[in-house]
């Protein structure tokens, strides 16, 4: 099969010829059809989720949509001919936080699909039986590649951030491939969103296409709440920085919650514990989705409730060339990889 492939953590990707995968018990083989393309793929190549030389080739890739064409022993081979879309995370499915639907921090966490095994740069995959979630049926596979993480992830944060009708939300990054969704998500849910981001292009896309209230905050101290709005209900920080912390923590109001995702080993921010009390104010963490929540995001773009934002479509020659331009910024939403035709 074709595959793209890195030899070192952070190097580039070759385009190779590899040997078909085979489904080993447990497992399913899945003809790719199409992949995500997002920031985290770049974090998963440059080895910021897991560095180990033993992995080494890996192809990358954990936004997958395929169709099963092989079951190894154990799994119903009734799964033959469906689509599916893989879950990021490889968990047991046996303890406490998989039975509770939080496998997102199962105890016995095995890696990234794209980091750890093998993901969807390339024609066939195999993947554990419980990581390939069904679609609904005739889902158009580019468009189920913002399933897994970049509508997953948002069903997920609205129900840690219990956002309801009514509700005030900002959306810190809302062009990204994730927060183009977040802001549909919220919306969803009734909430009135400002999405802030940096570049022109960007938001008058989410104004004038997702019917987003919009802010620049290329310079942070200069970004102001909508006048009638007396502080956020919630803001949900896709960037990740000091400086959108610290803007996230003073926008809040009374009952306020702040939801953070991307983190870095280096960005700390001041926190009042005092002020937390006094304005009844959360701070929560997100770890990605539980699979539920991931079944409930591919009904959301199966009927339309929410959009897929993909700015770019690429072939896998194009790969490359696509990762530099979301490097530098320049997609809109995600970028996607399709493999049909
Ligand atoms: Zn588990």
């Amino acid at each position: 099969m074709k595959a793209l492939r890195f030899h070192e953590w952070g190097g580039p990707l070759r385009l190779e010829d590899v040997a078909d995968p085979t489904p080993a018990p447990g497992e399913v083989l899945v003809e790719v059809r199409a992949c995500g393309v997002g920031r985290t793929v770049l974090n998963c190549i440059s080895g910021n989720l897991g560095s180990e030389p033993d992995k080494l080739p890996r192809i990358p890739g954990h936004e997958l949509v395929g169709t099963i064409r092989a079951c190894g022993s154990g799994v119903d081979s009734g799964r033959e001919g469906e689509l599916v879309a893989a879950y990021f995370y490889l968990t047991c499915g046996e303890c406490r936080a998989c039975y509770a639907g939080m496998q997102s921090c199962c105890e016995n966490f095995a890696g990234y699909l794209g980091v750890d095994r093998d993901g969807g740069y390339a024609e066939l995959v195999t993947l554990p039986a419980q990581s390939a979630l069904p679609l609904p049926e005739g889902l158009d596979p580019v468009t189920a590649t913002v399933v897994p993480d970049a509508v997953a992830t948002p069903v997920h944060v609205a129900g840690v951030a219990n956002i309801r009708a009514g509700d005030r939300v900002v959306v810190v990054g809302a062009a990204g491939g994730v927060g183009a969704h977040m802001a549909q998500v919220a919306a969803l849910h009734g909430a009135t969103v400002l999405g802030l981001d940096v570049d022109r292009r960007k938001l008058d896309f989410l104004a004038d296409e997702l019917g987003v209230d919009v802010a620049d905050s290329s310079d942070f101290s200069s970004v102001r709440l909508p006048v009638a709005w007396s502080g956020a209900d919630v803001v949900v920080d896709f960037l990740g920085s000091a400086k959108s912390l610290r803007w996230s923590l003073d926008a809040l109001g009374v009952g306020g919650r702040l939801v953070v995702l991307t983190t870095f080993k280096d960005v700390d921010v001041a926190v009042s514990p005092r002020q937390l009390v006094t304005r009844h104010q959360t701070i929560a963490g997100s770890r990605y989705c539980g699979k539920a929540e991931f079944m409930r995001a591919a009904d959301l773009v199966a009927r339309g409730d929410v959009r897929a934002v993909i700015g770019a479509q690429v072939g896998l020659d194009g790969i490359t060339a696509l990762h530099d331009r979301l490097a530098a910024g320049e997609v809109m939403g995600r970028g996607a990889l399709a493999l049909d035709g």
